[in-house]
């Protein structure tokens, strides 16, 4: 997928900014915009994503994900009843998350989207910086559970239904293959959609079924790409070699991510009635839903100080 200097749009005479090698299919600005809020729309209505009335907690880091997500949904919603608030995690990454913030304020002020900030020193009291420095921990495993928790306490105090995350078809396609390669099919049971959790506010993936690449375009020609540094930790995660490698083979075999997303959606209907939902409990500490004793964050955070 890339620009066609020359080369025609499928749909009509003008140029085409955008051609699939598994389809064949080549779009001009206009008609990739159309075709890429029409499939995040379906993805939307097909899974019942959003209702009228609802208030909607946007995730946005100022990454191209949550970018072309705000972007997408806030055209998509402009004539309904549905109120968007952004919510930007920062999670204290010096060099990095400084610049996505700003990125993340530029977009929401574009659009008139109220954004509130929260960080990982206000909420836990320390930068993920801090957290890790000089300790032998992954990072990411850290990062992931103190936002997915921030984002819950934000969106509960901003009385939001639902948390909006710009997660696309190449998190989800690595998500299921570092799970197989880990052999941990609770965490891959634990990926299918779930019904509403008391005290959880049900989270929703508008971007699942869409490709980065077709993002990162979405937002170049809103005039929205913001160039940023890629996260310093980025490098010392499974994902990361995981990411290599379906990205590699899906220049080999055009279409292997969504099977592998597909192929998992599959597995989970056929084995429907095997795995019950585990109910949630309350953290004894902070009071955060969690399946028994301590949440992960308190958990975490416990280790933390006992280390310091
Ligand atoms: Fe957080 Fe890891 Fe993503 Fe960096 S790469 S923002 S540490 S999850």
């Amino acid at each position: 997928m890339t620009e066609k200097s020359g080369v025609i749009c499928s749909k009509c005479s003008r140029r085409a900014v955008f051609s699939s090698k598994g389809s064949g299919i080549r779009l001009c600005r206009e008609h990739f915009l159309q075709d890429f809020e029409i499939r995040v729309s379906r993805t939307v209505e097909n899974n019942g994503m959003i209702r009228d009335g609802e208030r909607i907690a946007v995730a946005v880091s100022g990454g191209k994900d949550s970018t072309a997500l705000l972007l997408s949904l806030h055209r998509m919603l402009a004539d309904r009843n549905v109120e968007m608030v952004a919510v930007t995690v920062d999670e204290g990454i010096a060099g990095y998350r400084d610049d996505t913030i700003l990125s993340a304020g530029q977009i929401c002020s574009r659009l008139g989207v109220e954004q509130v900030i929260v960080s990982f020193r206000e909420e836990f009291g320390c930068d993920l910086d801090e957290m890790v420095r000089g300790k032998n921990v992954a990072p990411c495993t850290y990062c992931g559970v103190f936002r997915k928790n921030a984002l819950n306490r934000t969106a509960k105090l901003l009385h939001a239904d639902k948390v909006a995350t710009g997660h696309n078809l190449d998190d989800e396609a690595q998500t299921v293959m570092m799970n197989y390669l880990k052999g941990d099919y609770e965490r891959l049971m634990r990926f299918r959609p779930r019904q509403a959790r008391s005290g959880l506010v049900a989270r929703i993936k508008p971007l699942r079924e869409m490709p980065e690449k077709e993002i990162a375009l979405y937002c170049m020609v809103n005039g929205a790409f913001f160039p940023s540094r890629e996260c310093p930790y980025a490098d010392l995660s499974l994902r990361a070699d995981v990411r290599d490698m379906m990205n590699r083979l899906e220049s080999l075999f055009p279409g292997v991510k969504r099977t592998t997303v597909g192929g998992f959606v599959d597995i989970i209907s056929a084995a429907s009635g095997c795995f019950s939902q585990v109910e949630l409990g309350a953290c004894r500490q902070c009071g955060e839903p969690c399946v028994e004793g301590l949440c992960k964050a308190c958990e975490l955070l416990d280790g933390i100080k006992r280390r310091s």
